[in-house]
């Protein structure tokens, strides 16, 4: 038997071709098997000297597969490793920190402006009882002001009792931060100076109302207040606020918890006062409505006019937000797209 054809091959064989060598010759129905099996039917003399024969064709062969498997199969491993080699001089992929949301972002700005002017945080709830939300902000029930603000109740057709509040008070989601001046004065006395930040409540959802949005309210109070010392405060906050200094405006108003009451405006950022489309041509964004303390609000602390005055006002952070930033639609807050957030606010850490 001739295995010199098979010997020859082997050296460049694949994997498949040297496994069908392997069958061909050493398999089960291999010739070289064939080959042994017939030795029984050889004369004892011619067995022995066939078989010696027989044995070290089938080692060599044996031996010459081992080889060359054993060769393909490094070749294989050195092929994948090189495959899956990284390459640590290519430049990395971006990685981006987290960041502060630009909402976060103003607030945390609008305390840090009112720090400055003396005012300190004030807190309350964001489920607030009908009787903080609105009787006493001088808002009594069937008050048409009360329409204004699509309010959700939690539980809608309890009465406003408040003689048995504690049994019958109608509950709800504040649609405003004025529950803490309230909160503040029938805890405080006077002179305070406090602002309140945070999440309030209305049915409302389009370009630029969401049901939950946020707003900031301060109060001063104090012996001796006027119209002049609030101009003069909300001036600053602004400007502080804003980086710059920025022309402003009092239009009169109406709110139920302060008298007399005004909306400020500021000058429009985009055509400083010339007008355009934001500003709805007249040169003036809105940005905040205040007002003197109403004499019913403050009685609420157990205080008289005669005595003491104040000042109060409220605005939108995410109006504060847009103007600060140039947005022009509220959703894209809420919409938690990386893109946009990325281009606002801080690093929450710094990026390694
Ligand atoms: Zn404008």
């Amino acid at each position: 038997m001739d295995i010199q054809p098979a010997l020859t091959q082997i050296p460049t064989a694949s994997a498949e071709a040297l496994e069908a060598l392997r069958i061909h010759y050493l398999g089960q129905n291999g010739s070289l098997t064939a080959e042994m099996k017939a030795l029984g039917k050889l004369d004892p003399e011619a067995r022995k000297a066939r078989g010696a024969e027989l044995n070290v064709l089938k080692t060599q062969l044996a031996e010459a597969i081992a080889a060359r498997k054993a060769q393909l199969e490094s070749e294989a491993l050195n092929a994948q490793l090189a495959q899956e080699a990284i390459d640590v001089t290519l430049p990395a992929d971006p990685t981006y920190g987290g960041r502060i949301h630009p909402i976060t972002a103003a607030m945390e700005d609008i305390a840090a402006a009112l720090r400055t002017l003396g005012f300190s945080h004030a807190y309350g709830p964001e489920v607030e009882t009908d009787d903080y939300n609105f009787t006493k902000l001088n808002l009594p029930a069937h008050h048409p002001a009360r329409q204004d603000q699509d309010t959700f109740y939690l539980n809608p057709f309890a009465v406003a009792d408040t003689k048995h509040k504690t049994q019958n008070t109608k509950h709800l989601l504040r649609t405003q931060t004025s529950n803490v001046q309230i909160r503040t004065l029938e805890a405080v006395k006077p002179p305070f100076r406090v602002m309140g930040i945070g999440r309030v409540y209305r049915r409302d959802y389009d370009l630029t109302h969401t049901p939950q949005f946020h707003q900031v309210e301060g109060m001063m109070v104090e012996s001796g207040t006027t119209f002049a010392h609030m101009r003069g405060v909300l001036d600053e906050y602004l400007r502080i606020f804003f980086g710059k200094p920025l022309k402003t405006r009092m239009r009169p108003h109406y709110f139920p918890f302060t008298e007399p009451s005004a909306e400020m405006d500021v000058e429009c950022h985009l055509c400083r006062g010339a007008g355009c489309r934001v500003c709805k041509h007249t040169g003036w964004l809105e940005i905040l409505g205040c007002g003197m303390v109403h004499r019913n609000v403050l009685a609420v602390g157990g205080l008289n006019v005669d005595d003491v005055q104040g000042f109060a006002f409220g605005a939108g952070v995410e109006r504060l937000a847009m103007l600060k930033y140039g947005i022009s639609d509220l959703r894209l807050f809420y919409e938690s797209h990386a893109a946009f957030l990325r281009q606002f606010g801080k690093a929450a850490v710094s990026a390694a």
